[in-house]
Order: structure tokens, then sequence, then C-alpha cells
């Protein structure tokens, strides 16, 4: 079986709420609390769950593009977290960000091959003739050509846009890439264009994705297991066959309720959610979806159901199945 190439340990990211004349600290919002995985080599994790869950930002945490306010997190046998900020820089060669809105990511001012030889000159990789080199063979692995390297960001439509963002997250070979909901502003026909092109990539590559996403379809086609993230928390995870096959959280069970089958015949009773997400800011005591959970019970308002194994590395947060 393949190494863990990430583990992240109990990682949390605190934003601290400031009020009164004098700015004091008067509460924190735990955007992620208490987060655990591993991601190993060559595979894919997906984390899914609504907006404002602590997707993302446990994404970037981990990178430390934003600092972790505290956990561990091992990439490649080194603890990063404890990194100075020039190691960290080096090390961000080997992990790298691939962000939803390609338009927003991509400077406007600048052509295509000023886009992608930028880390090589941030870490002071090859002459200007090998940059261009690899400029262009770059653009060839994701689907494009080399004379798009003189054309700008507005003149692409947003797949290629897609594309050339992937190409920038590969221009120092990475080992790891954080995928940021990479297809959730690209049009359905052509987000699959863009998952089987990450899917080659990774075959052919050799890469590692964390891939962030709200739509569980799209997280099912790419991932080998999947978590799901409620509230800064996860709170199942699994491969995903397992999750979709046999789904134990209620969280996840209406998550799944939601999504459209392939199978005219499968019947799927669609489980509506009571309430809105609770804010991270004031999340509920006990179990943190028990305001919304069609079987909460006195325990889950007040014990926080512990993140177990629940067999062959099943793991759920939930006093449904305590042994
Ligand atoms: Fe529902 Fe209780 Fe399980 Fe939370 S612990 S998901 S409230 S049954």
């Amino acid at each position: 079986m393949a190494e863990d190439l990430l583990i992240v340990k109990n990682l949390k990211k605190y934003y601290p709420i400031t009020g009164g004349v004098f700015g004091k600290e008067v509460g924190v919002v735990k955007a992620v609390d208490d987060v655990s995985f591993t991601v190993k080599r060559g595979e894919t994790l997906g984390l899914v769950g609504e907006s404002g869950c602590g997707k993302s930002t446990t994404g970037r945490s981990l990178m430390r593009l934003i600092e972790p306010t505290a956990g561990e997190v091992v990439f490649d046998g080194t603890n990063i977290t404890s990194l100075k900020p020039e190691e960290m820089r080096k090390m961000r060669r080997d992990m790298q960000i691939v962000f939803q809105d390609p338009f927003a990511s991509l400077n406007p001012r600048h052509n295509v091959e000023k886009i992608l030889e930028e880390p090589l000159i941030v870490h002071g990789i090859g002459d200007a003739a090998e940059r261009k080199q690899r400029v262009s063979e770059m653009l060839e692995v994701v689907g494009l050509s080399s004379y798009h390297a003189q054309r700008y960001p507005h003149q692409f439509s947003g797949g290629q846009r897609q594309r050339i963002g992937i190409a920038r997250a590969l221009m120092l070979n990475p080992k790891l890439i954080v995928a940021d909901e990479p297809v959730s502003a690209l049009d359905v026909s052509i987000q699959s264009q863009v998952l089987n092109l990450m899917q080659d990539l990774q075959k052919n590559l050799s890469l590692t994705y964390l891939f962030i996403a709200h739509d569980l379809s799209v997280v099912r086609h790419i991932s080998d297991r999947v978590g799901v993230m409620y509230l800064g928390r996860i709170v199942e995870l699994t491969t995903s066959e397992q999750l979709y096959q046999n789904p134990l959280h209620p969280y996840t069970k209406a998550l799944l309720s939601a999504v459209p089958t392939p199978d005219p015949d499968a019947k799927r009773e669609r489980i509506i959610l009571q309430g809105d997400l609770p804010s991270p800011a004031n999340p509920p005591s006990g179990c943190t979806f028990h305001t919304r959970c069609p079987h909460v019970t006195d325990e889950c308002r007040s014990v926080r159901p512990q993140f177990r194994d629940v067999g062959s590395g099943h793991f759920v947060a939930c006093h449904l199945y305590n042994a």
C-alpha cells in the first residue's frame, strides 16, 4: 500500500471576532476545528460540504497560505508547520494550488508565457530559453498549444483558462495539488473535460490530489476517498464507493439524497434538512449537526461524538455508531 504523502493532525483555523471601541476579542469563528486526515501518494482525497463548512480554509491552512491556529501538517516526511518562511517557500515547489476562478487567479495584464514562467523565476529555475521551452511543453500537456503563450487570459474560454491555471500549478513538478473547487465556475459540459484532464495528468505525472468541492457528483467522479465536512469538522470519511453505497452520517445521507442518480429505477428518498447552516461563530454544542439532524437525542446536544473508525477505514463522527 502506498505511503502517506500528507498527514494532517488536529488542524484548527480560528478567526478572532473583535468588537467595542477598543477592538477587544469578543469571540472566535472556528472555520476549521480539529480536522485530521491523511492522503496517500498517488491518491485523490475529495473534501465536500456546503459553502462555509471550512473545506477551502482547510486546503489553504495545510499549505500555510493562511497560518493555522493549531495542529500539525506533515508533508512528504517533513513537519511543515514548524518551517521558517524561507523553508516553507521552498517546500511550496512540491505543493501547489489550483483555484476555483481561473480568471481572478490569472494576472490579466500578463500573457500566458509570463504567467507560466513566473513560478520558475521565483524559484530561480532555468534561463530564459529553458523557461520558454518549459512553457511550451506544459501548454501541450494541458491540451493547449505553444502559440497560446503570447495570448492574454481574456482571450480564452473558462475551460481554457482553467487549463492555464492547472499548467501554472504543474510548472514546478509538484507532488501534491490542492484543487479548490477547480470546476465549479465552469459549464457542466466543460467540467468533465477538465476532470478527465486532471485524471490523465495524475496518472502520467504521479500526482496526489486534495480535491475540494461542494458538488458530490463531481467529487465522486475523481476521488478515491471522500471526507464530508460540516461546520469546520470532518463528519465522515471513507472510500468513494463506500460513501455512495453506504453513507452512515445523517448529514452525508441528506447530501447524497439530493444528488441525481443516473439510474431512473433507483429510488432515493430526498431528505430535506431543517434550518440553515449554523454560524461557525456560535456553533451548536455537542454534535454540531444536532440542530438539523432527524435522529437527534439528548446525548447529541451535549456530547461531541468522536470521529472514529467503525470498520475498514470508514470514519464517522456520530453517536448512532458508538460501539
Ligand atoms: Fe445526528 Fe446525533 Fe449523529 Fe449528530 S450525533 S449526526 S445529532 S444522531
